[in-house]
């Protein structure tokens, strides 16, 4: 079996005069296996898959690919040559289940279809999820796609409990909290939560995970999220999502927690005998410091005040080649130091060396028509350094208004870093990137700031993401709003300081070498309190 997309933004008939159609094999045969229709369309029970139209199409706009003969029950096709689903997440009383794949692969198609938003293909699937579906059950669903809240819709204990105040603008870490206020708010038998964690600062991120965990341990829950140190925390199952990212994807057999996350990174899912990728997915979170000699900036211990807000840095020197991760809430002064360090405010008290700086803000927004091969740098350097790793190749021929939130993301990433620049500075860097994506951004920032002989300072908001770059941590703590006290220590104290805090004990998985939260209450989680080892690395 095999499934064709054809990209309908990308196809142009005109321009190509009808390529695929006159180079296809079997239409040479006089059977019509590709036609054109607006856009080309493709058979797929003729076409054998031989891959020339692929090669051909000089846009790029024909996809391929052979599918596992045992692949499932079709859920949801978005129309013909459109991505494909197999398979169904089914829900379980009492349990958060998490939602595990790459983007594009189907986790929000699947949230939709138990949303009611999209609608299933009834006719081939098995009676459990047809029952399931045609049930009466009463759902709350938190989209990707955040919207307007009222606050006086919301429940009175969920608005003091994540410190909710009525306001006239909101930022996108708030408006992702209002949208879980109302999710929550509402009474349901099922509970949708599609990527609760984006734009969330890491302390929120624990906030509303708590808050999960203990006001919907009677109902059925399920979960997309990237973070995988916050899934774990939360998910008692994991259902793992594989196929071709924007072709077909397949949901698999419901695994528990730890062997499912496990499966996942190792790229082997036992119950389905299915490869994801050659390669395991290993985390090495020996935190070294490894700074080179060189200095980059140094400052003295500095203090400013921005109307009622006052921040307070430790002295410190920031060293070339160095990337520096910075943890601490929203609205702790992470910005104003940046803006001390790109000399566009002045401290009251202290002094900073200048340097100048690339900036890659934390919110993106896309308001130009164009391609993106019209806005990147011409330069082999570009295309060899930074298009080339980041595969922005792929985005080219796309219009900027029109790409994901991941596309977009790596656009923004690959633009800072083509300026020339001492320090580069980038604000959640691996928001709307999946977990395979993440990995590869660590890898890439490090060989280009090697290579450009340059510094990053890293403001993010997964501790694995953190854990693997940061030489050294800026570490904020505070009142947001009122007051913000930073200081440069090491990754691991950092980290361990972090958990401490929530009174949360993680640990190793000898396995991947990922964290593991460990179960409030349980041996490891009191022996390691009781030695203030908040994260084991044994
Ligand atoms: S898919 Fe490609 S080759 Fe076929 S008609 Fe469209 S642009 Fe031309
Ligand atoms: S892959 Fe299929 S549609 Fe494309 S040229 Fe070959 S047979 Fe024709």
């Amino acid at each position: 079996m095999r499934i064709a997309v054809i990209d309908e933004g990308r196809c142009e008939p005109k321009k190509c005069q009808d390529l695929c159609m006159n180079v296809c094999p079997r239409n040479k045969l006089d059977e019509e296996c590709i036609k054109i229709d607006g856009c080309a369309i493709i058979d797929e029970q003729l076409c054998v898959g031989c891959g020339i139209c692929v090669n051909r199409c000089p846009f790029g706009a024909i996809k391929i690919v052979n599918t596992p003969e045992k692949i499932g029950s079709l859920i949801h096709r978005y129309g013909e040559n459109k991505f494909a689903l197999y398979n169904f997440p089914v829900p379980k009383k009492g349990n958060i289940i998490g939602l595990v794949g790459r983007n594009g692969i189907g986790k929000s198609t699947a949230i939709k279809v138990l949303a009611g938003e999209l609608k299933p293909n009834l006719d081939d699937l098995p009676t459990i999820i047809r029952v399931f579906l045609k049930g009466d059950r009463t759902l709350s669903y938190k989209p990707q796609v955040l919207s307007p809240v009222n606050v006086d819709e919301l429940d009175k204990s969920i608005v003091k409990e994540l410190n909710i105040t009525k306001k006239d603008n909101y930022s996108g870490g708030e408006l992702q909290i209002l949208n879980i206020a109302l999710c929550l708010s509402k009474e349901a038998d099922l509970y949708l939560l599609d990527e609760p964690s984006s734009y969330l600062d890491v302390i929120s991120r624990m906030k509303v995970m708590n808050l999960l965990k203990s006001r919907l341990k009677d109902k059925e829950v399920i979960v997309v999220e990237h973070d995988l140190a916050l899934l774990d925390y939360i998910a008692d199952e994991v259902y793992l999502l594989y196929g071709s990212p924007g072709v077909y994807g397949v949901v698999s057999t419901l695994y528990p927690s730890l062997r499912g996350i496990n499966s996942y990174l190792n790229g082997y899912l036992p119950a389905e005998n299915v490869r994801l990728r050659r390669e395991k997915i290993t985390f090495d979170l020996s935190m070294q410091e490894n700074l080179k000699i060189d200095k980059l900036i140094s400052f003295t211990n500095i203090e400013k005040k921005q109307g009622d807000f006052r921040l307070r840095v430790k002295r410190g020197d920031i060293y070339k080649k160095e990337i520096l991760g910075v943890i601490g809430p929203n609205a702790i002064g992470k910005t104003t130091f940046m803006e001390l360090l790109a000399n566009k405010i002045k401290a009251d008290k202290g002094k900073i060396d200048k340097v100048s700086i690339s900036y890659k803000p934390q919110y993106l927004h896309p308001d130009y028509s164009g391609l993106v091969e019209d806005i990147i740098p011409k330069t082999s350097s570009f295309r060899d350094q930074i298009s080339y790793p980041l595969h922005l190749e792929t985005l080219y021929k796309k219009r900027v208004d029109e790409l994901s939130g991941g596309e977009l993301q790596t656009l923004a990433i690959a633009l800072c870093l083509s300026k020339e620049a001492d320090l580069y500075l980038l604000d959640e860097p691996s928001a709307f990137l999946d977990i395979e994506h993440r990995l590869q951004l660590v890898k890439i920032l490090q060989r280009i700031i090697e290579n450009k002989d340059a510094t990053a300072i890293i403001v993010d908001h997964d501790l694995h993401l953190l854990s693997q770059i940061s030489n050294r941590i800026l570490f904020f703590t505070g009142k947001p709003s009122k007051s913000g006290e930073a200081e440069i220590i090491p990754t691991y104290e950092a980290l361990n300081n972090f958990l401490r805090n929530f009174n949360i004990t993680f640990r190793r998985d000898p396995e991947t070498g990922r964290f593991k939260a460990n179960k409030f209450g349980s041996q490891l989680d009191i022996e390691q309190k009781n030695i203030k080892e908040f994260l084991s690395l044994d």
